[in-house]
């Protein structure tokens, strides 16, 4: 079994165990687990559970498969993303280096910057910056955050840069930005590795091929598979960050159990019928697309990823005029729906929200569909939450989530 569809709907776990029921149409986000394994990711992690093994050997078979997926010499295995960012980072800063891996953070030398164009400065749940700050590292902001230019780049990559780092995301502003392959060829000129955060990029060779000597993937969002991060590139730079084991990387560690799921994410995606799980997607597109297009003041549009990812997502705007209820206002009653239904609604405050396929389990377009026209032909119940308050909590609710926790 290969897609998350094949899956019936199952609530047996979330009800034994008095968790809430949920129904993610929002994408693959840590604060709602990532993504869902198949069992065949499931079961490689539940079968190393119970033995023991060799962390370096297994890692070793993660470093082949990640070069067969990506095309890199080499890869290593970590915590996530934004740990394979703060290593790669690091490995850049002290190299092969033991007693300089040790120092770190602290003592991380003179040549401890990394230039990154100021519209790549995103926050992903935490600041990328903060990613750099962890290894010992200081950001070094190159142009503006509409506009960056291929001589402020040169200038910024002196013998004091370590490295340079480049953002491949909806995250990011996606206009004035240097394309990665000049942007590429400018830090090659003087020296200078470039690390790439595509933590959620489906490219897993184009990057490394446009020039990125290391390109940092999540293991847990498309991919499908444990909480891990996925870091490949060229050999040095991916064992200078590996070593970072023995310092800081301590805590970002990933355990045998999720390293064989991620290596078996890593397989399954190089065998999976990418167009039959594509065809799965748009059938749920049309489906909720169908049924909600004739509503007063909803207009459901097709809209393809902001980056080169080959995903849509249904864009739902909301006039409230004539729907009754603002997008913000919708959004909110999704969530109260039973069973709840997490919309995508970081952009809220433009006045649509998004609606994710990539999800789902079988069954769940119709069930998602009929809360969608539940909910939306409902905006008296709607329009009871307060907009204001609901566009506050799209910018805030996730830091306020924590600060909320066992309050
Ligand atoms: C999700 C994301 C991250 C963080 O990934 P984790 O694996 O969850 O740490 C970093 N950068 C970008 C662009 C992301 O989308």
């Amino acid at each position: 079994m290969l897609r998350n569809t094949e899956y019936p709907i199952d609530w047996s776990w979330h009800d034994s165990e008095g968790f809430k029921r949920l129904v993610n149409v929002s994408g693959t986000m840590t604060s709602l687990g990532g993504s869902i394994a198949t069992p065949r990711v499931a079961a490689a992690t539940a079968a190393a559970m119970p033995r023991f093994a060799r962390i370096h050997e297994m890692q070793a078979r993660a470093s082949e498969v990640i070069a067969r997926l990506t095309g890199a010499e080499a890869g290593f295995l970590t915590a996530s993303a934004s740990a394979g960012i703060t290593l790669a980072v690091a490995g850049a800063i002290t190299g092969m280096d033991p007693a300089r891996a040790e120092a770190l953070p602290t003592a991380p030398g003179a040549r401890s910057a990394v230039a990154v164009q100021m519209g790549h400065l995103c926050e992903y749940g935490a600041a990328v910056s903060q990613a750099i700050a962890l290894a010992g590292g200081s950001t070094r902001i190159v142009g503006q955050s509409t506009l960056a230019k291929d001589y402020q780049l040169a200038a910024a990559l002196d013998e004091t840069c370590a490295a340079a780092l480049y953002v491949v995301s909806h995250h990011v502003v996606d206009y004035g930005m240097i394309p990665l392959e000049t942007f590429a060829e400018i830090a090659h000129a003087r020296g200078v590795p470039v690390i790439v955060d595509a933590a959620s990029e489906y490219d897993l060779r184009g990057l490394l091929a446009k020039g990125a000597d290391i390109v940092i993937y999540s293991g847990h969002k498309f991919l499908g598979g444990p909480t891990s991060g996925i870091v490949a590139g060229r050999k040095d730079l991916v064992r200078a960050g590996y070593l970072q084991n023995i310092g800081i990387g301590r805590g970002m560690k990933i355990g045998k159990e999720s390293i064989a799921g991620a290596i078996a994410a890593m397989e399954q995606w190089l065998e999976r019928d990418h167009e039959a799980v594509r065809a799965e997607e748009n059938r749920a597109l049309d489906l909720w697309q169908d049924a909600i297009s004739g509503l007063p003041g909803i207009t459901p549009v097709r809209i393809p990823d902001p980056t080169a990812n080959p995903l849509e997502r249904l864009q739902v705007w909301v006039d409230p005029a004539k729907a009754g209820a603002s997008a913000a206002q919708f959004a909110e009653a999704f969530g109260r729906n039973d069973p709840p239904l997490i919309v995508r609604g970081h952009e809220v405050e433009h006045g649509y929200f998004q609606l994710d396929p990539c999800n789902l389990m079988q069954g769940q377009a119709e069930l998602v569909r009929d809360a969608l026209v539940k909910v939306l032909t409902d905006a008296e119940s709607a329009a009871r939450f307060d907009t204001r308050a609901a566009l506050a909590a799209a910018r805030n609710g996730g830091t306020q989530a924590y600060m909320d926790w066992l309050a």
